[in-house]
């Protein structure tokens, strides 16, 4: 059987991963630039379970994808021999009023009656666990269980380990048109013109992923949401946990450098960091931890979270043929392994 992936993001590539666990020898992803270059490595790298879902049903899922990531940093790490930067650093969701401090306390209840670790702490347990937070906190939800990767370190595991296990991948392969004969999936088209013909294809090019001719029309829209980060880099390092505040978030790495933000934007594919997006990630980070005031900034950049109408587009679609990795919005590193999954069983079953 022979797969093309179109796009070599987390997507594209845990799923060709987890196609060559399954047995399938033949697995070509096409990326029209450099693998992994493009939402996947921009990510904040949370694994936000709890503070993410909205509902039981997402939160239960999310869970099960959090903790996902226990084994396959182990397995990322042998079969690629690079470490992902997986921590399970614990997230603080911060209240700097009462109606917060409700709101946090009803969430806490609610993860504790569904078996899951939280706890709800005063402005002086929250200062004891994470000294950095600023005064204007009174009431914080200690979620121990909420992890992190490093993106980068994980993109760059995922090249090496599906090139490990034969999966090919050809950068500056841009797919011009999904081909269908007689009212099935059979192949794609190249810019190049060049035709590569396979039984089935699986759709993974993120906030591009509506832009590929021949997909079929009648599928939920995927469209970019920017997101732009800042980098700053504490010496020494204070800060250990995750913590929200009000839409803004800092990820400390534990080695000095903390990933701040971020916006969320409805601007198409416009790559800028603008002035008011730093301005107000960095007002909320220094609300968070006013400490971060001294800290370098030393890097910004954006990105295009996936975003589809209805949540992630994940199995068959009405094309026989054509498979959907796409859509994943916000959440993508954290569904990255259960999506994999997910769509190699699809595409199995599927024969
Ligand atoms: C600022 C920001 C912060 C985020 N933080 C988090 C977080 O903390 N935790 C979390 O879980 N998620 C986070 N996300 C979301 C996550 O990054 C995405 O959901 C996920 O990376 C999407 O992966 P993907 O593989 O679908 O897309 P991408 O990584 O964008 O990959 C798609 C690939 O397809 C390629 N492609 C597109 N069109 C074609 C074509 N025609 N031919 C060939 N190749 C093509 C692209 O070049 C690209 O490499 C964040 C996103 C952003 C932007």
């Amino acid at each position: 059987m022979r797969i093309v992936v179109i796009g070599a993001g987390v997507m594209g590539c845990a799923t060709a991963l987890e196609l060559t666990r399954r047995g399938v020898r033949d697995v070509l992803v096409l990326e029209r630039a450099v693998p992994g270059a493009e939402a996947s490595s921009a990510a904040a790298g949370m694994l936000a379970a709890q503070l993410e879902a909205k509902d039981p049903v997402e939160r239960a899922a999310f869970v099960r994808a959090r903790e996902a990531y226990a084994s396959w940093s182990e397995e990322l790490r042998e079969v690629a021999g690079v470490d992902i930067g997986y921590r399970r650093c614990g997230a603080l969701d911060l209240a700097t009023s009462e109606a917060e401090a409700r709101r946090l306390a009803e969430r806490v209840e609610a993860d504790r009656a569904a078996g899951l670790r939280a706890e709800l702490l005063d402005a002086a347990a929250a200062r004891a666990l994470e000294a950095g937070l600023s005064a204007e906190v009174t009431a914080a939800a200690w979620l121990p269980d909420e992890a992190q990767v490093d993106p980068p370190q994980l993109l760059r595991a995922l090249v090496v380990a599906t090139a490990r296990r034969g999966v090919t991948v050809r950068s500056g392969a841009t797919v011009s048109g999904v081909i269908e004969e007689a009212g099935r999936c059979v192949g794609v088209a190249l810019d190049s013109r060049e035709v590569i013909r396979a039984d089935v294809v699986v759709l993974a090019a993120g906030s591009w992923s509506s832009l590929v001719p021949g997909v079929p029309s009648g599928l939920p829209k995927v469209r970019p949401v920017r997101g732009q980060l800042v980098m700053l880099e504490e010496r020494p390092p204070r800060l250990s946990a995750i913590a929200f505040l009000g839409g803004t978030y800092v990820v400390p790495r534990g080695d000095g450098r903390v990933v701040c933000g971020s916006t969320m934007e409805d601007v198409g594919h416009r790559r800028e960091v603008t002035a008011l997006g730093v301005q107000s990630i960095l007002a909320g980070a220094l609300r968070i931890a006013p400490g971060l005031g001294a800290a370098e900034v030393s890097r910004t950049w954006c990105n295009f979270r996936p975003h589809a109408e209805g949540g992630p587009q994940v199995g068959a679609s009405p094309l026989p043929g054509l498979f959907l990795a796409t859509g994943h919005h916000r959440n993508g590193i954290l569904l990255a392994k259960v999506t994999g999954d997910a769509v190699a069983a699809a595409v199995l079953a599927a024969g």
